[in-house]
């Protein structure tokens, strides 16, 4: 039966949650600490201010390392530290971008969403969709016509399982919702102008989103901008123009810490490759499992899939027993989506697979 897996983080449940999701378990340690006091200062984190020199720091160490990660350092991006989720970010990309039209893909429900939000702005052209298909792959061939503000896509499709393998090559700035992948696989990111991502899938906990913004991009357009909403007065006041999330910025500090001694991108990638590789083989060879996403575009991140009706019940006791967490499939897809984050441990995949297996053994 089930072989008991220790592994490295003392992890109780194998968790699979989509987001908020799962976080290196030393990285919980030590955020969990400075909730009660930061580095032997007698203060907690969540107490001082974020004026005082602590959080500064905290606040500089997180926007450095984003940056270092992502080979962007001296490249002219700045990083901030914002709130309002991913999706305040559909609307402040086309309020400090959009003049007069935009392009979008559409692969699924947050490109869908993103758009929506755009179209407040403007007219917005839907370069090619893959809605026809319910979104389980990513089109290929679309122009994107060059006098247009910016060209809009979404690496990783958190719900559709879904992932851009490569990114078109266009004279308008680029921006891309990397929320559900960014910080696991290597990429040249200097190919685009604007990346965003809530903290709350790779980096951090629930709270924070990241911006990467190309400055030269901004102050085109004609509109007034809000101060809150104005990616330039957050450059200005190095993303403390108000009071920042404290806690989600130093978890997710700490988190790009973590990455950074396990040995960056570079190295979390191959770990992804290695947990994707045997979820998806296994998906391939069991006959009673099923792969929601097209094979080439099947994410690293989150891979969607159905069960043979008869056999659920069985499979979701043995989940149970076996401490499988968050396997549950989005309800616009349905069936199962196991999410396998950064943090996620090659033997929690192991486990899982072990399930599928010995489903079939028993079917
Ligand atoms: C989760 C998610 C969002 C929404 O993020 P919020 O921070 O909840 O607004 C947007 N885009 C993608 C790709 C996501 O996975």
């Amino acid at each position: 039966m089930l072989v008991e897996m220790k592994n490295r983080f003392f992890m109780k449940k194998h968790n699979f949650s989509a987001g908020p999701c799962i976080l290196p378990q030393e990285v919980l340690k030590k955020a969990s600490e400075a909730v009660v006091e930061l580095d032997n200062s007698g203060l907690s984190l969540i107490e001082i201010s974020h004026r005082s020199k602590p959080f500064v720091d905290i606040m500089e160490k997180a926007r450095a390392l984003a940056l270092e990660l992502l080979g962007l350092e001296g490249k002219g991006y700045k990083a901030l530290f914002l709130q309002g989720g991913a999706s305040m970010q559909f609307i402040m990309v086309a309020h400090n971008l959009l003049e007069k039209r935009a392009g979008y893909l559409n692969t699924g429900t947050w490109s869908d969403k993103a758009i929506k939000e755009a179209k407040i702005y403007d007219d917005i052209y839907e370069v090619a969709s893959s809605k026809d298909a319910n979104f389980n792959y990513i089109p290929k061939a679309y122009d994107i016509p060059s006098d247009y503000d910016y060209f809009h896509c979404t690496s990783n499709n958190t719900i559709f399982g879904t992932q851009m393998k490569s990114f078109p090559k266009c004279d308008i700035p680029l921006v891309c919702d990397m929320s559900s992948d960014i910080f696991s696989r290597v990429l040249d990111f200097s190919q685009f102008d604007i990346i965003y991502a809530g903290a709350q899938k790779n980096m951090g906990p629930a709270g924070t989103t990241l911006v990467v913004v190309k400055e030269d991009i901004l102050g085109k357009v004609s509109r007034q901008i809000p101060s809150m909403m104005d990616y330039k007065v957050h450059i200005s006041k190095s993303s403390m123009f108000n009071t920042p999330p404290v806690f989600a910025v130093y978890t997710s500090m700490l988190t790009l810490k973590w990455l950074k001694n396990l040995g960056g991108i570079a190295a979390i990638e191959e770990e992804n490759e290695k947990k994707a590789r045997l979820l998806y083989s296994e998906l391939d060879l069991n006959p009673l499992f099923k792969g929601y996403a097209a094979k080439d575009d099947r994410s690293t991140m989150n891979a969607t899939f159905t069960l043979q009706q008869d056999y659920k019940e069985t499979f979701e006791t043995m989940l149970k027993e076996g401490g499988i967490n968050g396997l549950n499939g989005h309800r616009s897809v349905g069936g199962y989506r196991a999410s396998m984050y950064n943090a996620l441990p090659f033997e929690s995949v192991a486990t899982l697979v072990e399930i599928m297996s010995e489903l079939e053994r028993k079917a």
